[in-house]
């Protein structure tokens, strides 16, 4: 029977079933795909000897040998030791100890041939090799003193180098390779090999670049799992993007009248942003798409206009925020603009409850309000709309594509805007929201001044504190950020303590505020409270500053061991700052000696306020290997892809996908089917439940 790349790795032939658990633990799952996509992390150098006696003590060889005896040890902890010869006629001992004697008598048979690699020693004036590895397929005919390279894996308990070689070669022999559903013509262009000759270089390496990233080999894989990854999104997309049947009105008398009402006219990224939604808005099939916007870019109001459209065309719109607070703080903001045009806003939290919440649900069912702001649970609950046009969705934590999906098993039909307010780099972009359209809101309104970002020693720290009094005396109000450190909750909040009792010392106990993961929210609201009215001047906080915080009179930001922070934390953490129209300052403290990684970091944020910018550098310069956090962001765990390296290969993956389903949106043409199978060799479970409902 042929062996499967989907087949159970039991189906190995010679596979020792007591390896089975830890194996498909170390290789992320239990088919023999699992197995022979777990990718080498280097290579060592091995070199082919007819003869020992050139060898040098210590050196990686690999022998053909003759095997002529197997001498078992006569006491307990003494090795086995089995006689052989070289093709030069040299003697070579294989040294095992606690050996299992009939398994070596098995894999070193008597008076055979045997090919095996290791170490060569000399112990006295015989040659030896300790616990070598047979290789049960060595690659044939190879000119003496050929070097060869053998990969090295990730291992784990009870799992060595040499059995991993061994199943791995196994399987390579064993399996046979699906359909290709790569086009050739792709395959061409790039230069990429089939399937089955990409997993045979992948274990086979010639020379250490081709483990790298951007050998050909693991470049086509990658690709493979990007594109996978996308037909997902593509079929999520095609899922939710089906025809509403009407569209809607955009420049009609609301949105007309919201627009002349307003204190400021729109950016240039504003308008041009507004003019995609107004596009999207307009035509018959629904609308799935991503506004990515720097904090402060004014994301807001042109969800206000865009559901003006809703409003406009007889139906309803929707604003969901991540949390009570800001689902409170868009209403605050949104009523009296609305209210006057005669736009009814009602704003329903998880804070309603009994007779209130009993109308708020009516109101909403009936039809007799507008526009309904609340939290994520909006959809979760049983909200009835009236009728719902458009869904604006808030973001600030992920609403991933699972969630996006749940919209669409509520049967609704409306469109859908969903809000960032994180700059992400543009390959996290399209792995995370390859399914929606994605608008940029970059630049911020005008008027707003440069936050001025400053590098400053830890040793320099009397200067730092006589010039904060300074600012102070004037009125300013401070944030202090300790770090994590090291993920210890306790030790951060000791620096936190110690740095507020530190501050303490000097502006006066009632001047400085503290506020940390560990209070309650009691606590904290309070904390948060006095820094807001102005009761306390500093306020020292260990990296959870409330999201969405707004105290326009703070203007100076310290972040204490800042070297240790990411880009993109850090700009997030700057953008509490520079809120007012006030001249706001950062200070990034850092202590000494500082990376050189660093140190690129903390020059690019003195250097720029751009998020996106910012984004795409923390990117390159920690490399994918050192995603943070790569589980809670939602992103998938790529086995082959590096974000960096393979950054070109996103947007010809979402392009493809696209091109693919939309000539073949039910995957049933021979490459289709062959498409199939990739899904369900990467898990793609959702999407081929989509492809099966569709
Ligand atoms: P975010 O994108 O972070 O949600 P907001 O929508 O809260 O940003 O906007 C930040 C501030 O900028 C708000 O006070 C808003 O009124 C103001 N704003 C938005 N657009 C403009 C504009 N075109 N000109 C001037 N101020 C603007
Ligand atoms: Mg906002």
């Amino acid at each position: 029977m042929p062996l499967n790349l989907s087949d159970s790795l039991q189906h190995l032939s010679g596979m020792n079933a007591r390896l089975l658990k830890p194996l498909a633990h170390l290789v992320g799952g239990d088919r023999v795909f699992d197995l022979l996509t777990h990718a080498p992390i280097d290579t060592i150098a091995r070199q082919s000897l007819s003869d020992v006696s050139t060898a040098q003590a210590g050196q990686q060889v690999q022998l053909s040998l003759h095997i002529l005896k197997h001498a078992h040890a006569f006491r307990r902890g003494a090795p086995t030791r089995v006689h052989a010869v070289d093709t030069a006629g040299n003697s070579v001992h294989l040294v095992f100890f606690n050996a299992n004697k009939p398994f070596l008598e098995k894999i070193l048979p008597l008076q055979k041939q045997v090919t095996v690699a290791g170490t060569i020693d000399k112990y006295n004036i015989q040659w030896q090799i300790i616990h070598p590895e047979v290789v049960k397929t060595p690659v044939p005919a190879k000119p003496d003193n050929d070097t060869q390279l053998e990969p090295i894996y990730p291992l784990t308990q009870g799992i060595t180098t040499r059995i991993l070689r061994d199943v791995i070669g196994t399987a390579l022999q064993k399996v046979e390779m699906p359909a290709e559903w790569l086009d050739a013509t792709l395959l061409g262009q790039h230069k990429w090999p089939g399937l089955g000759q990409a997993l045979n270089a992948l274990h086979s390496p010639t020379r250490n670049a081709d483990i790298q990233a951007d050998a050909p080999a693991r470049t086509r894989l990658a690709f493979d799992e990007l594109l996978a990854h996308q037909l997902g999104l593509a079929l999520v997309r095609t899922h939710m993007t089906a025809p509403r049947g009407v569209s809607f009105t955009t420049h009609g008398p609301k949105r007309q009248a919201l627009l002349a009402a307003l204190p400021f006219t729109l950016t240039h990224a504003q308008t041009h942003v507004l003019a995609q939604i107004d596009t999207d808005m307009a035509a018959s099939t629904r609308m799935l798409r991503l506004l990515q916007g720097d904090v402060g870019s004014g994301k807001t109001i042109v969800a206000a206009l865009a559901l003006m459209n809703a409003v406009d065309s007889g139906a309803q719109g929707a604003l969901m925020a991540p949390t009570e607070i800001l689902a409170r703080q868009h209403a605050t903001t949104l009523q009296p603009l609305l209210a006057p045009l005669g736009v009814r806003v009602v704003c329903l939290t998880g804070r309603d409850k009994g007779k209130t919440r009993t109308l708020l649900l009516k109101q909403i069912r009936d039809g007799m309000a507008d526009i309904i702001i609340g939290t994520h649970a909006l959809f979760q609950d049983q909200v009835a709309f009236q009728n719902l046009g458009l869904a604006v969705i808030d973001e600030q934590h992920r609403f991933g594509v699972h969630q996006r999906l749940q919209l669409s098993a509520k049967g609704l039909q409306n469109d859908v805007l969903v809000m960032t307010a994180t700059p992400i780099p543009r390959t996290l972009a399209l792995t995370l929201y390859g399914d929606m359209d994605v608008s940029k809101l970059d630049g911020k309104p005008p008027g707003r001044q440069k936050i001025d970002t400053r590098l400053i020693s830890a040793d320099r720290m009397g200067e730092l504190i006589a010039g904060l009094a300074r600012h102070i005396t004037q009125g300013a109000q401070i944030y202090w950020v300790c770090p994590l450190v090291e993920e210890s909750e306790i030790m951060s909040l000791a620096a936190a303590t110690a740095r507020h009792a530190d501050l303490q010392q000097h502006f006066g106990s009632a001047e400085v505020g503290l506020i940390h993961g560990q209070m309650k929210d009691s606590e904290k609201d309070a904390a948060m409270a006095d820094f807001m009215n102005g009761r306390t001047r500093i306020l020292v906080a260990t990296t959870v500053i409330e999201v969405g915080v707004n105290v326009p009179s703070a203007t100076v930001m310290v972040i204490e061991h800042a070297e240790r922070f990411g880009l993109a934390q850090l700009h997030q953490l700057r953008g509490r700052v520079g809120r007012g129209s006030a001249a706001s300052h950062c200070v990034l403290l850092y202590h000494n000696p500082v990376s050189e990684t660093a140190r690129a970091r903390l020059q690019m944020m003195r250097d720029s306020e751009d998020g996106f910018l910012l984004a795409e550098k923390d990117m390159e310069l920690r490399g994918s290997g050192d995603m943070l956090g790569t589980r809670q962001s939602g992103l998938p765990d790529f086995r082959m892809v590096d974000f960096v390296v393979h950054r070109p290969l996103f947007e010809i993956a979402r392009d493809a996908a696209r091109y693919i389903l939309s000539r073949d949106p039910h995957l049933v043409s021979p490459q289709g089917r062959a498409l199939q199978t990739l899904l369900a060799l990467h898990r793609r479970d959702t999407a081929l439940s989509l492809l099966l409902s569709g």
